[in-house]
């Protein structure tokens, strides 16, 4: 669902993928999804099976290779043309430990072995993103936040994009019908973007004009430090305002479906006020917003 939404609409759900598949296993802080990345998990369970192997653990195939290929020598060291394809890859699986700098023997000899500590070992240190705040413990909806995490990797299908690539000829923004698409453009130098996220922050109590996807993004960046409610519900309208000005401008251009910008702040108001309304710290500062925009 979250890829036909990003993919304009597209009912097949086929398209290049939008952020890279190494940068969505990276942890969230640093600005990936957590997703497990399989080709690195599979090197920690090969390397949990030559643990197995230095363990000399009761099993028949550990038996059975150290009898017929180690005959008393340790597993890394060893290079065996016969062995079958699984046992020459754990018996080369000390590489991948020695390539990061580590000590085949030391790991080997502990008395525990995680495939999940190896996991995080193997995929190795990561920088913190400036804007995981945005993202990680956002109270929006799931599909709000991914709509934010997509805009701030700045990998909407935005149609500057498509045009460079040749997939369409026409890039103005559906919204203002004036400007280039872009992401600058749509969050929010657009002048029907802006409308809508200036009504927002008028209602969230924050004086303070908008400009383009860099500024902003930098500005709630800072913003967001912030441990408050008001940073909280902030957060939440900034994910609805950005996944309900793409939802509009999708609507436009496969549907042929317009509505107003008092429609649209309505429609985010009346939203946050429902997902709010089952987060029991947030109910006291609600009441404040008990208006639309
Ligand atoms: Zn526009």
């Amino acid at each position: 669902m979250c890829k036909r939404f990003l993919w304009n609409g597209d009912k097949e759900g086929k398209g290049k993928a939008l952020i890279a598949w190494e940068t969505l296993c990276w942890p969230k802080a640093a600005g990936g999804l957590n997703i497990t990345d399989m080709y690195v998990w599979n090197k920690a369970a090969i390397l949990k099976h030559m643990w197995n192997l230095c363990k000399k653990k009761d099993k028949l195939w550990i038996v059975w290779v150290h009898t017929f290929y180690l005959k008393g020598r340790d597993p890394w060291g060893v290079d065996i043309k016969q062995a079958s394809w699984m046992v020459k890859k754990i018996l080369k699986a000390g590489q991948w430990l020695i390539e990061k700098g580590l000590q085949v023997t030391e790991i080997m000899e502990e008395t525990n072995f995680s495939i999940k500590k190896m996991y995080q070992v193997l995929k190795g240190e990561y920088n913190k993103v400036p804007w995981r705040r945005l993202t990680c413990n956002n109270l929006g909806s799931p599909k709000w936040v991914f709509a934010l995490y997509v805009a701030i990797h700045r990998r909407l299908y935005t149609k500057d994009r498509l045009s460079n690539w040749g997939i369409i000829g026409d890039d103005v923004c559906a919204l203002c019908k004036a400007e280039v698409e872009t992401h600058q453009h749509l969050f929010f130098s657009c002048n029907f973007s802006k409308q809508i996220w200036h009504k927002m922050l008028n209602w969230l109590l924050i004086t303070r004009g908008c400009e383009g996807w860099n500024e902003e993004l930098e500005w709630a960046i800072g913003y967001a430090k912030r441990k408050s409610i008001v940073a909280d519900v902030y957060r939440m309208a900034l994910a609805a305002t950005i996944y309900y000005i793409w939802q509009e401008r999708n609507l436009r251009i496969f549907q042929q479906k317009e509505r107003t910008t008092g429609m649209i702040s309505r429609l985010i108001t009346q939203e946050i006020h429902q997902r709010a309304s089952m987060i029991p710290r947030l109910t006291g500062y609600m009441r404040n917003l008990n208006f639309y925009p």
